[in-house]
């Protein structure tokens, strides 16, 4: 919590923001080449399963092909021995000619080419259609005869549009020619006999004959267009004979689909996922640069407050100091927080007193007024502190220490100081002036005891002359004598005291006897200036503790300017009452005048130093008085009279019995 605490964030590079996602393209991208490259070779697979089968299928169909020309030679010496065939060669060519076998027709031709016999006869298959051959073709036994090899002839479309096509095998005894016996297949009945039913299941099997035209198919139902066909020679029979496999649907691989699905999903949720990320942290990063500057913005009031402010843990130890505070104790942040009483800038000659006021505080914070403390600063210099102390309470509304904010009053206290100071200065001053002015007054009131002192001895004197004073008379007049010696002493004394004393003596006082005192005093004046004063007192009355000199310097001001309100009046009517009263616990000396009243604008200014409206007047009366009534904690109010003139009343607190 120092004050030198940066604020900022680093901020990552602007390669770090995009590597999130180029990583995730990157990663899209991987897992689309891979699901790509399982369907490839899916398909690759498929394909070479394919051409296996179908390599299988044509090797069959060979070897069928290939039993059959077998068992046509072996039937050549049965069928061209001779020319009435046995019922053996003729049950044994029956068996071969089946429903269901390839071979519909066997016909058997002499070494010369012609034809020795066929079964069924040869009238009842000729060949037709758009494929017509000759049958049996003399080439092609030709071509058998020579190379002494199974021949196949050409594909031809038989009347019941079946497709065939004839194997011309070759007979030799020993290694005379004798003849060739034919087998004609059914191309159909060879592919649906030899092709399994499993194949059949799977694709779709079709001849084409040299012109493209499907000559046979194995299945009626079409299979769906697909890029995995394949299609081989069909040699024999050949001529141009195609055979096309088509798959009926290309085979679906459960585990690469699921893969790919699982891959796509995890994609989608991943870049889903960094989306969210980006915007919760867009949104972060624009409440953390609130924050920052919501932070700066009250670290600079913070920084900027003449007021010190300091925070505590409710165990006292510091947490928090602001640099004003820092500057008022002259120690650093550093030094101060996390330290646990007594502080260092804690006044060791008043230790006790600061450590009771801190467990005070620590206990209930302060009052509105705040609490005064004397520290000492670092440079050793006394402070004097006003602190105001209030719970410090966090997030969740829990105290978690105190927050006193710490306020310098010490020019404050210095300046107060040195006001009450010059006040008293300036009250010992008053008095001064108006003893001058009463000087006058007391030579006056001197004059009466001297003068009756020197009458008195006088008479005495030329009584003792004559010789005709007795005893007790002479005894008389020396009482009279001393009596008003005493007088004159106490009027000295007063002024004296009156002049000299400055510190307010606080006594318990009767506010009936300073009356009484102070008319003592301003009668003479009062005579002379033909101002009726009249006296009534409440008695008895409760006593107060105040300095009798001030109070009856205030009673004397109140009496003198009541008596100068009234210059102007016609002597009959120059009418002074004083009375003292009793309000609640407040006990006052109240002075009425019948005299010109204050107009509004002289009571605004009424009690501001050196304010008069007399050409003598120093103007410092009521502001004394007012001041001594403060002293005092009483206080000075004045009203107009309802019949002319002023009253002023001084209040002092009664003191408790
Ligand atoms: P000073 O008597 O030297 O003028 P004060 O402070 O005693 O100084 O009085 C200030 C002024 O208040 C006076 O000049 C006068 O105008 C006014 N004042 C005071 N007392 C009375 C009063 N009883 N009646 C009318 N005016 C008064």
């Amino acid at each position: 919590m120092t004050p030198a605490t940066t604020v900022g964030l680093p901020q990552p590079a602007a390669w770090r923001w995009r590597l999130p996602y180029l990583l995730l393209a990157l990663f899209v991208g991987a897992m689309v080449s891979l699901v790509w490259l399982v369907r490839t070779n899916d398909l690759e697979d498929q394909r070479a399963t394919l051409i296996s089968d179908v390599l299988w299928i044509e090797q069959n169909l060979r070897f069928q092909l290939e039993k059959n020309a077998d068992l046509l030679a072996e039937l050549g010496p049965e069928l061209l021995r001779s020319e009435q065939i046995s019922y053996t060669a003729a049950a044994r060519a029956g068996r071969l000619i089946q429903p269901g076998n390839p071979v519909v027709q066997v016909i058997w031709m002499r070494p010369d080419g012609t034809v020795g016999g066929a079964m069924p006869r040869l009238d009842v298959m000729p060949s037709g259609g758009a494929l017509a051959v000759e049958l049996p073709s003399q080439a092609m036994f030709r071509l058998a005869a020579a190379s002494g090899r199974a021949v196949f002839g050409p594909v031809f479309e038989a009347i019941d549009q079946d497709v065939r096509f004839a194997l011309y095998v070759p007979y030799y005894e020993g290694s005379e020619f004798a003849g060739v016996v034919v087998g004609i297949h059914s191309l159909r009945d060879l592919v649906t006999r030899e092709v399994p039913w499993w194949f059949s299941e799977r694709y779709e099997l079709s001849v084409f004959d040299q012109t493209g035209r499907e000559i046979v198919s194995k299945s009626k139902v079409d299979a769906q267009a697909t890029s995995l066909e394949y299609t081989i020679p069909l040699d024999p029979p050949g001529r141009g004979v195609t055979l096309q496999v088509k798959p009926y649907r290309a085979e679906v691989r459960w585990v690469a689909v699921l893969l790919g699905g699982a891959i796509a999903l995890l994609a989608a949720g991943v870049i889903w996922s960094v989306w969210q990320l980006r915007r919760h942290m867009v949104r972060r990063q624009a409440a953390e640069l609130a924050l920052r500057e919501e932070y700066a913005f009250r670290r600079a009031m913070e920084d900027s407050l003449l007021t010190g402010l300091r925070a505590r843990d409710l165990e006292g130890r510091m947490i928090y100091v602001n640099p004003a505070f820092c500057r008022m104790v002259g120690y650093s942040a550093e030094e101060l927080v996390g330290r646990k009483p007594p502080m260092p800038y804690w006044d060791p000659e008043d230790m006790s007193r600061t450590q009771e006021l801190h467990e005070y505080i620590l206990a209930r914070g302060t009052t509105g007024d705040g609490v005064e403390v004397r520290l000492k600063r670092r440079n050793g210099e006394r402070l004097d502190a006003l602190i105001f102390e209030a719970p410090l309470i966090d997030a969740q509304g829990r105290q978690t220490g105190w927050m006193g904010s710490v306020l310098d009053i010490t020019e404050q206290k210095r300046a107060q100081k040195l006001a009450r100071q010059q006040e008293e200065r300036l009250q010992a001053t008053s008095r001064l002036i108006t003893m001058g002015e009463m000087a006058s007054t007391l030579a006056h009131e001197l004059n009466q005891p001297l003068a009756a002192i020197a009458s008195y001895s006088t008479g005495c004197l030329n009584r003792l002359e004559q010789g005709e004073m007795a005893r007790d008379e002479m005894t008389s007049v020396v009482t009279k004598l001393g009596k008003q010696a005493q007088r004159a002493g106490q009027i000295i004394r007063r002024v004296h005291d009156f002049v000299r004393r400055s510190e307010p003596k606080r006594e318990p006082l009767d506010l009936n006897a300073i009356v009484r005192e102070a008319v003592g005093l301003v009668e003479p004046d009062a005579r002379k200036r033909a101002v009726d004063i009249t006296v009534s007192l409440t008695d008895p009355l409760p006593p107060v503790m105040a300095d009798p000199v001030m109070v009856e310097q205030v009673a004397i001001n109140l009496i003198r300017n009541g008596m100068d309100a009234m210059k102007a009046v016609p002597p009959s009517q120059r009418l002074l009452h004083i009375d003292t009263q009793i309000s609640d616990n407040d006990v006052g000396i109240r002075v009425t005048d019948r005299g010109s009243g204050i107009p509004p604008e002289v009571a605004r200014k009424l009690f501001e130093p050196f304010f008069t409206t007399k050409s003598e007047g120093m103007g410092m009366g009521l502001n004394i008085c007012r001041s001594i009534a403060e002293l005092h904690r009483g206080r000075l109010a004045f009203e107009d009279h309802p019949e002319g003139g002023t009253i002023f009343t001084f209040w002092l607190p009664a003191s408790p019995q």
